[in-house]
């Protein structure tokens, strides 16, 4: 299992989600973040912070955004599992589902874009864990 990054983060790219992730399995792309679902451990910090919703459980994926389960995956077919994303730096290509987006408007993707610009400084929100076991049923 996995968590997946979906459209609204496209364009976006704050980064948010990179600072939290412990396993450095977030990889960048031109337009958009991807999470290696080989290297990424459920530990469910990143879905949280990210200001625009564009992180889910790869359960919880919205049927509008499907097809980004298949995109995070592919995105990683020729790099394997490189074994944390800082050491690769921003990569110079996106998945051919990004790719192809027309530009996306920029902060207003997600009811969490206007409460993150809002918010005081303070401390970081702590994750709230979505590993399976941890699941509400
Ligand atoms: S926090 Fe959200 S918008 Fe920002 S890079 Fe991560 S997935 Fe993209
Ligand atoms: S769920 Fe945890 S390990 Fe997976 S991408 Fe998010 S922060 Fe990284």
């Amino acid at each position: 299992m996995t968590y997946v990054i979906a459209q609204p983060c496209v364009d976006v790219k704050d980064k948010t989600c990179v600072k939290e992730c412990p396993v450095d399995c977030i990889y960048e792309g031109p337009r958009m973040l991807y999470i290696q679902p080989d290297e990424c451990i459920d530990c469910g910090a990143c879905e949280p912070v990210c200001p625009v919703q564009a992180i889910f459980f790869i359960a919880d994926v919205p049927e509008q955004w499907a097809p980004f389960t298949a995109a995070n995956a592919e995105f990683f077919a020729d790099l394997g599992a490189p074994g944390g994303a800082a050491k690769l730096g921003k990569l110079d290509r996106d998945h051919p589902l990004v790719a192809g987006l027309p530009p996306q408007p920029t902060g207003s993707a997600g009811p969490r874009a206007e409460s993150a610009a809002e918010r005081p400084p303070g401390p970081p929100v702590r994750p709230v864990s979505r590993r399976p076991d941890a699941r509400r049923r």
